[in-house]
């Protein structure tokens, strides 16, 4: 039954632009995923958008339930449990990159968080207008203890990886490990 399932919360964070809402969409195509549970109350959904996705892991089901900071302007003073922070850039816009590695900075460092977190350089599609080496956004997350994953969510390329990787990274801190 799906409720049994442990169900763990995912704030997409970063830059308005960067691809966000085209990510979250596209997990919800996953191969990796079980059942897109719809909302039983799409009225409260209108306010506070919510995408719950079941994920496939080690023999082992686990419920994502993602959110975007976009829409919770105030998450991050509330006392919602967050168990995996996403923080997305373009790799076209280095303004966005520049925006993320500020916000990995304040969540480890003025947060005081040790949750996951998982940068994402988004539209690696957009080749010839890349401004941000991977090598660069690889650095930023080795010094912030983060994994650092590239995607296309225009192709569907590598989404799938960060689907599994967000939930490897949050069994990984839950475990202890
Ligand atoms: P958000 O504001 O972060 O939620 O960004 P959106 O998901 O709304 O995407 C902003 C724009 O970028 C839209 O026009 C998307 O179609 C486009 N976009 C998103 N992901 C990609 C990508 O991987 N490659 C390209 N080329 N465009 C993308």
């Amino acid at each position: 039954h799906p409720s049994d399932l442990p169900v763990y919360r995912v704030l997409m964070m970063g830059a308005s632009g960067v691809g966000k809402t085209a990510l979250t969409r596209q997990f919800m195509t996953s191969e990796y995923k079980g059942t897109y549970i719809e909302s039983p109350t799409p009225e409260i959904d209108m306010v506070e958008p919510e995408l719950n996705v079941n994920v496939l892991l080690d023999e082992q089901e686990s419920t994502l339930h993602f959110l975007d900071e976009e829409q919770y302007p105030d998450i991050l003073k509330e006392e919602l449990s967050i168990d995996a922070y996403v923080v997305v850039f373009s790799v076209s816009d280095t303004s966005s990159y520049n925006y993320a590695v500020k916000t990995i900075r304040t969540l480890r460092e003025v947060q005081k968080t040790h949750k996951a977190i998982i940068l994402v350089g988004n539209k690696i599609d957009l080749a010839r207008q890349r401004r941000v080496a991977r090598h660069d956004a690889l650095r930023i997350a080795k010094k912030f203890d983060c994994r650092y994953i590239e995607t296309s969510a225009a192709l569907n390329h590598h989404v799938d990886e960060l689907l599994v990787g967000i939930l490897s990274q949050i069994r990984e801190r839950v475990s202890g490990a």
